[in-house]
């Protein structure tokens, strides 16, 4: 009843402001696991103001919505390292598919709108002969995502690259963070959980179209050879543990193909779950339990997940 009251005021709102949103949403095809049910308010904002906007509106009316401490919404990019629950979501779910556009800004700086998938902005850096991503290329991720979680590849962290980052913040307003100012972390950033990272500015450097192709190429095969990217997944399922690979410690105690409705343990890279066909949620939070547990178990090594569990 009370979520109802807040999602009528939070319509209103959004209507008078001209923003766009969707009621009972289904997120499935928002996420590459391809699991997950509903989102009861789902809001696409246009641009930075939008933006802006929409998290004022939530603010407002989120009183009425049953929402953990200080959790406006849920930002959504790629949805590439989400599990959502099988029912329905009713906190806000604030999307960033629309903040796409990119612009060079000189001295090899680019900026790029948060909801920007990395695929397009490595188009753009081939046409333009910028260096600096290649080895991230092929996570199905948006850069304002890559951020808030710090996401890296074959030992070069987006972190590094980043001049700076505009975050929206959960009053609405507009924060200017130099890529110093931000702690970042292994898989996460003090940018998670502060609001929507509308802007990021990365620092790249001059090479060549062909070079830049090329590394492109090297390191998308390195990845299809060793990754089940032909089925829907949310990437590692669990952080390495520092002095271990998750991937070693679950295939070691023979879990690969472990099996919970459509949810199995990757034949081909033990720390992936892939999602066969019509896997649930629950299903894939019965092997994260069962890995868990048998890894501890086996090894006294306790995994942590990275993938996010939404609900
Ligand atoms: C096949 C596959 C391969 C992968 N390989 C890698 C890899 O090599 N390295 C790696 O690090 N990760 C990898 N991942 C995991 C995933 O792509 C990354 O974690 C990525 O950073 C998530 O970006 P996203 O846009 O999909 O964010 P989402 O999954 O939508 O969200 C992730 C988190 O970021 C928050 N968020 C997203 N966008 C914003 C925003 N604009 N502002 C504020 N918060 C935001 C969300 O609320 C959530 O907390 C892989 C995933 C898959 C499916």
């Amino acid at each position: 009843m009370e979520d109802r009251r807040g999602a009528g005021e939070a319509i209103r709102c959004l209507r008078d402001e001209g923003i766009g949103f969707r009621l009972r949403e289904n997120l499935r095809p928002y996420t590459t696991f391809k699991i997950g049910g509903e989102a009861s308010l789902f809001v696409e904002p246009a641009d930075e103001r939008e933006t802006a906007a929409a998290i004022r509106v939530l603010c407002k009316t989120s009183p009425l919505f049953d929402l953990p401490e200080k959790a406006i919404a849920i930002v959504l990019g790629k949805g590439s390292n989400l599990l959502v629950c099988d029912g329905v979501v009713s906190t806000p779910v604030l999307f960033t598919g629309r903040l796409v556009w990119i612009e060079a800004m000189g001295g090899c700086e680019v900026g790029v709108g948060g909801g920007t998938p990395l695929a397009q902005l490595l188009s753009f850096c081939v046409a333009e002969g910028l260096s600096g991503l290649e080895p991230l290329s092929g996570i199905p991720a948006t850069i304002g995502g890559m951020a808030v979680m710090n996401a890296g590849a074959f030992g070069q962290s987006l972190s590094e690259l980043v001049e700076e980052v505009v975050l929206i913040n959960w009053e609405g307003e507009r924060e200017v963070l130099k890529g110093n100012e931000i702690t970042w972390g292994y898989r996460g950033s003090s940018l998670k959980g502060r609001g929507v990272v509308g802007v990021v500015v990365l620092r790249l450097s001059k090479s060549s179209s062909d070079s830049v192709k090329k590394a492109i190429r090297e390191h998308q095969k390195k990845r299809r050879t060793r990754q089940p990217l032909n089925l829907p997944s949310a990437g590692s399922a669990f952080k390495n543990p520092p002095g271990h690979y998750a991937g070693e410690l679950i295939e070691k105690a023979g879990l690969k193909g472990e099996r919970r409705g459509d949810a199995v343990i990757s034949e081909k890279h033990a720390n992936f779950i892939v999602n066969i066909g019509n896997a649930a949620c629950s299903d894939v939070l019965e092997l994260i339990d069962y890995a868990k547990r048998v890894v501890f178990e086996k090894f006294g090594v306790r995994l942590e997940e990275e993938i996010e569990y939404v609900c």
